[in-house]
């Protein structure tokens, strides 16, 4: 609050994000010349006679919430330890839920990163998120399809977590060979989908159905770990959640626990940082 004190504070930072030094009109993509108006609020190219402002053709043209309520919500969703609801978001920032729930998943797209690899030793499985309604009767409930996550860690390192696919195209392995180094030393269970990775890793196995869980470093354990969290988190601020959603979520929790050793500003840079060039990404600016 003491760094954006303001609409206009908040409203430079988010023209630096897009433009740095050169405004550039979203029209037209000239930045020859651009007229300011209204105290900077409003902006005009020479060139097609058209007017803009820094929300113009990015994710902040659908909303009309201030700029600094924004600025805020991002440090607040990225720096609760379990993820925060729409419902609470909306008391703390002061606007509807309906406008909480569409920033929450617009600031959880942006804490995908797609430049991470995992390597020395390395878990990888699967788990399976949802498809029960607890608040239902035991005999109505497993209605709704589980959602197959799959994901792999490096201990003392990051995690990469990602909805599986039921057609089968992005099975476990394909996203093993694309998220871990060739050679890292990769522990599974003993499940089939990972058999045709022994060449590429050094694979070691335990043997779950034979109730072996740990022998030496050969565990799937700090992964289990992780899924317990994310689902209690989920479960915590959600009772059903959709694949797409799903999906938003764990770029989230991901984000968190790879930044886990970051303070709550560097964090805050970090996603900021993530977000410059992607202001404008298309897949940002559709329906949901
Ligand atoms: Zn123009």
């Amino acid at each position: 609050m003491e760094r954006y004190p303001d609409e206009s504070s908040a409203r430079k930072y988010f023209e630096h994000l897009r433009w740095g030094d050169k405004i550039t009109c979203p029209h037209c993509e000239s930045s020859k010349k651009i007229y300011s108006f209204n105290d900077g609020k409003l902006y005009k190219c020479s060139e097609c006679k058209k007017q803009f402002t820094v929300r113009v053709g990015t994710f902040l043209e659908q909303s009309a919430i201030p700029l600094r309520k924004w600025l805020f919500a991002f440090y607040i969703t990225i720096n609760h330890k379990k993820g925060i609801s729409s419902i609470q978001l909306s008391k703390d920032l002061g606007v509807t839920q309906k406008s909480a729930w569409f920033m929450l998943h617009r600031i959880r797209k942006f804490t995908e990163n797609k430049d991470i690899k995992l390597s020395g030793i390395v878990e990888a499985d699967e788990s399976y998120f949802g498809g029960k309604d607890a608040n239902k009767h035991e005999h109505k409930r497993g209605k709704k399809p589980k959602i197959m996550v799959i994901g792999a860690v490096e201990r003392g390192g990051n995690v990469i977590t990602q909805v599986g696919d039921k057609d089968k195209t992005n099975p476990p392995f394909i996203f093993v060979l694309k998220n871990v180094e060739k050679g890292s030393k990769l522990m599974t269970d003993e499940s089939h989908n990972y058999k045709l990775l022994k060449t590429t890793y050094n694979h070691q196995t335990v043997h779950h159905t034979s109730k072996e869980y740990v022998r030496g470093e050969v565990h799937i354990q700090t992964l289990e770990g992780y899924w317990s969290h994310v689902k209690r988190g989920i479960n915590g601020v959600q009772h059903h959640v959709s694949p797409k959603h799903l999906e938003r979520y764990l770029f989230e929790y991901d984000y968190r626990w790879n930044t886990r050793t970051l303070t709550d500003m560097q964090r805050f840079e970090l996603v900021m940082a993530n977000m410059k060039g992607r202001l404008t990404y298309s897949d940002l600016i559709g329906k949901e």
